[in-house]
C-alpha cells in the first residue's frame, strides 16, 4: 500500500485556518479504515515564507514538493508583499509554472440547502493553466509586458498548438467520465492567429473522441449563456484568462465563492487550491468557510486515484464530499452562507459525518 506524501502550504489570510480544517477532515476520513495512507508535509509560502526565509516561495519549498504526490495550497495575498517581492512571480503562478501544472480545474455545482442564482448546474471548467494572456508565467525567462513609452504598455498572448493539445485531450477525457459535451471558448473571430489555433487545435483534438459532442462559442456569448442557461454545460475547455474569468462567473453563479474548489494538475503531480483569495478582511477570526478547500482536496484525492490507479484512496475522497455535502444538507454553514458555525466547527461537523 502506497503512501502519498502531501504537501501542506498554509499562504495568507484564512490560509491557515482553512488548512487546519481540511488536513482534520482528510485525516479523520484516512483514520476510517480503508488503508490509504498520506504523509502531510507542512511547507513554508507566502508572508511567513517571506519573514523567515527571505521568499514567498522559498527554494527549499519547491524542492520538497518535487518529492510530493501532490500539494493543498492556501490562497497567499501577494498585493500586501513588500515592494520587492511583488515584482516577483506570485507564489501560484510560480508553482504552476515551475510543476507544469498546466490544466486547472474548475467546477461550478449546486449545493444542498444553498442558495444560487442558477439551478441545476454541474459543470467543469478545464482552463489552460501556462501561457494565453497571462504574460507574467507565458516566457521562459521574462515576463510578457513592456512599456516602450510612458503611455504605451504591450502585453504579449502566448499560444501554442502544444498546450492546446494537452488542455483539449484533458478536457476530452473528463467529458467521457460525464456527460460528453465539451464546448471550446475562444474570441476567434478577433485573435483570429492566437485563439484561431487555440480553436482550431481543440477540434482537432475532440475528433479523437467521437462520443464527445463539441460545440464552440466565442467567450462573450458564453458568458451571456451561463447567465441564461448554465445548467446545460457539461465541460468547457478555454484558455488561461477566459477561463479564470468564466469559472468566477460560474462559482457565483451556484453559491458562494467560498464553496468554488480547483485543481492544478500536470503529467506527474497536482495541487488542490480553493477558488477564492486570502479574504484579509475576515482572517483570524475562525469564521472563514473552509468548503473551497475541502472539496479541492476531494479532486487531488481523486486524482490521485486515478493516477495510480488507486481506489482507496478515491474512497476517501468519495467520503470526504459526502460528508461535506450531508453538513451543508443538514444545516451546518459558515458565516458567508448566512449560518454561524466557525470554521473548526464546521470541519468537526464534517468529521461528524464520515
Ligand atoms: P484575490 O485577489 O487573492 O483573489 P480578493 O480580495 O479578490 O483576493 P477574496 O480574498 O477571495 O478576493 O475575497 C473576496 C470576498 O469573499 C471577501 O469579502 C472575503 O471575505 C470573501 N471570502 C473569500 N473566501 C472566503 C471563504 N473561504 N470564507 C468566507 N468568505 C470568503
Amino acid at each position: 500500500m502506497r503512501t502519498y506524501r502531501l504537501g501542506v502550504l498554509d499562504g495568507d489570510g484564512i490560509g491557515p485556518e482553512i488548512t487546519r480544517a481540511t488536513v482534520d477532515v482528510v485525516t479523520a476520513a484516512l483514520g476510517r479504515g480503508g488503508g490509504a495512507r498520506v504523509a502531510w508535509a507542512p511547507l513554508p509560502m507566502g508572508c511567513q515564507a517571506i519573514r523567515q526565509h527571505g521568499a514567498a516561495m522559498p527554494e527549499g519549498t519547491r524542492r520538497e514538493l518535487a518529492r510530493c504526490d501532490g500539494w493543498l495550497m492556501g490562497p497567499h495575498d501577494s498585493a500586501s508583499y513588500p515592494p520587492e517581492h511583488r515584482r516577483e512571480r506570485n507564489p501560484s503562478g510560480e508553482l504552476r509554472h515551475h510543476f507544469d501544472l498546466f490544466a486547472n480545474v474548475r467546477p461550478a455545482r449546486n449545493y444542498p440547502g444553498v442558495d444560487s442564482l442558477a439551478r441545476g448546474v454541474d459543470l467543469v471548467i478545464v482552463r489552460e493553466n501556462t501561457e494565453g494572456f497571462y504574460p507574467d508565467r507565458n516566457m521562459h525567462a521574462g515576463a510578457g509586458e513592456f512599456m516602450p513609452t510612458p503611455d504605451v504598455a504591450l502585453s504579449v498572448a502566448v499560444f501554442t498548438r502544444r498546450a492546446a493539445e494537452r488542455i483539449a485531450h484533458a478536457a476530452c477525457r473528463l467529458a467521457m467520465g460525464r456527460r460528453r459535451r465539451v464546448s471550446i471558448v475562444h474570441k476567434a473571430n478577433v485573435l483570429t492567429l492566437g485563439m484561431g489555433l487555440f480553436r482550431d487545435t481543440c477540434r482537432a483534438v475532440a475528433r479523437e473522441y467521437p462520443e464527445v459532442r463539441v460545440d464552440d462559442y466565442h467567450v462573450d456569448a458564453m458568458a451571456a449563456h451561463l447567465v441564461r442557461r448554465a445548467a446545460e454545460f457539461d465541460v468547457l475547455v478555454a484558455e488561461n484568462m477566459h477561463g479564470d474569468i468564466l469559472s468566477d462567473l460560474a462559482g457565483e453563479l451556484t453559491g458562494s465563492l467560498g464553496l468554488a474548489p480547483s485543481l492544478n494538475a500536470g503529467e506527474d503531480r497536482a495541487m488542490a487550491q480553493a477558488a477564492h483569495g486570502s479574504a484579509p478582511d475576515i482572517a483570524g477570526q475562525g469564521v472563514a468557510n473552509p468548503v473551497g478547500l475541502l472539496l479541492s482536496a476531494v479532486m487531488l484525492l481523486r486524482w490521485l486515484g486515478e493516477r495510480h490507479g488507486d481506489s482507496a484512496i478515491q474512497s476517501v475522497g468519495d467520503g470526504v464530499e459526502e460528508a461535506v455535502l450531508r453538513t451543508l444538507a443538514a444545516g451546518v454553514r459558515t458565516r458567508d452562507l448566512g449560518g454561524d458555525a466557525g470554521t473548526a466547527a464546521f470541519a468537526q461537523a464534517v468529521i461528524a459525518q464520515l
